[in-house]
């Protein structure tokens, strides 16, 4: 696959992805023009009444990528997340991160199966190959440091440096942390580390030492992720799961430390509450998914039309307290936004393109 330079407009990349549409769900909503373009055609609306009342069926969306049901997980990581590492080993953070309603795709995308593995796998292959070709200590200057163009006046990794990768995987469901790899029900603070940035107080941090063994882990705590029968969707997934990759780089026999931390999010469903009918706690935890994701979209949005210096609201909700500082400032963000083409799904299609359209502006 050629490698071309990021596409992002800026420091978002914003892209769609169209699962396939299943048997028994009728004709596509959506089409990809361009390897850019999303069209969609509202299946309620009949084309005499469109004649009639002079409006169209079709809007058009376009974005940094749009990639069909055709296109495999790997071009997707290839195109969008890959750009990420150089900026990472040079000390900077990132965000990757899967919206979408349940059942569009979004743990299909990330996390993946043996078959087809998610761009948090072929992530952490990417880095281990990096970091164990270059050796822990010998690095070669300049090594993992082309491209990206961003990194900007920061040196290439010295030969004198040890690399060290650790991953944790946490998920947020109710307003709690819990730990997806170390197992348990226990809830985890949010601590503010000022060299570190946020931090989950406890969490179980794992070194990178094989893909295969990464593949075995991820997949462990996912199984560990909280999902519940709801009237909508027998599983539709309440909880974000959040992966966070640290490289962490140590100038040997020195103190210079440069960390760069990737975040990568399986977001909760979008759906609205509303459309399950819930009662009690239910409710209660629709209501606080919505206050996470609620407050990522007003982050972004407020990152999208700030003025410089101006206030961000990060402490609205756990899941932005965590991404404080993986979101705007240098940061570099990749969103994809993953859709269903069935007309039933049509709704909440549209709402997730709106959603995406609106984050462009970062
Ligand atoms: P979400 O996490 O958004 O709720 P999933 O990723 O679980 O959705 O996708 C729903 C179903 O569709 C799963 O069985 C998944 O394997 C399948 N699926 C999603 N996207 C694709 C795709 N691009 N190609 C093949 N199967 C897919
Ligand atoms: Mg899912």
């Amino acid at each position: 696959i050629k490698k071309s330079m990021w596409a992002g407009k800026s420091n978002i990349l914003v892209c769609v992805r169209v699962r396939p549409l299943w048997e028994r769900e009728g004709r596509s909503t959506v089409e990809v023009v361009d390897g850019k373009v999303v069209v969609c055609r509202d299946p309620g609306r009949a084309a005499s009444d469109v004649l009639r009342k002079g409006r169209s069926r079709e809007r058009q969306y376009a974005f940094d990528h749009a990639f069909g049901p055709e296109v495999p997980t790997a071009r997707i990581y290839a195109q969008t997340t890959a750009f990420l590492l150089d900026g990472v080993m040079s000390g900077y953070n990132a965000t990757v991160l899967a919206y979408g309603a349940t059942g569009s795709g979004k743990t299909f995308t990330m996390l993946g199966t043996t078959e087809s593995p998610g761009i948090m796998l072929q992530t952490l292959k990417e880095l281990y190959e990096r970091v164990s070709a270059a050796g822990p200590v010998a690095r070669r200057p300049g090594a993992g440091s082309s491209g990206g163009g961003r990194a900007g006046g920061a040196a290439a990794a010295a030969p004198t440096m040890d690399v060290k990768v650790t991953l944790s995987y946490v998920e947020i469901y109710n307003e709690n942390i819990r730990d997806l790899l170390a197992g348990g029900d226990d809830y985890l603070d949010l601590r503010e580390d000022p060299v570190r940035g946020p931090q989950v107080a406890g969490v179980a941090e794992f070194s990178v030492d094989s893909p295969a063994e990464v593949m075995e882990l991820l997949a462990t705590g996912n199984r560990n992720r909280t999902q519940e029968a709801t009237a909508a969707n027998k599983e539709s997934s309440r909880s974000h799961a959040v992966l966070q990759i640290v490289v962490e780089q140590k100038e040997l026999g020195g103190d210079q430390v440069r960390i760069g931390k990737l975040t990568m999010l399986d977001l909760a469903g979008s759906e609205r509450a509303s459309n399950t009918q819930n009662r009690g706690i239910r409710l209660r935890e629709g209501a606080n998914i919505n206050r996470s994701l609620l407050a990522l979209g007003n982050v972004i949005n407020a990152l999208g039309s700030a003025r410089k210096g101006s206030y961000i609201p990060y402490r609205d909700s756990k899941l932005t307290r965590l991404l404080k500082d993986s979101l705007g400032g240098n940061c570099r963000t990749v969103m994809i936004a993953a859709i269903s083409p069935a007309a039933r799904s049509f709704e909440e299609t549209l709402n997730t393109l709106k959603y995406a359209d609106r984050a462009k502006k970062i």
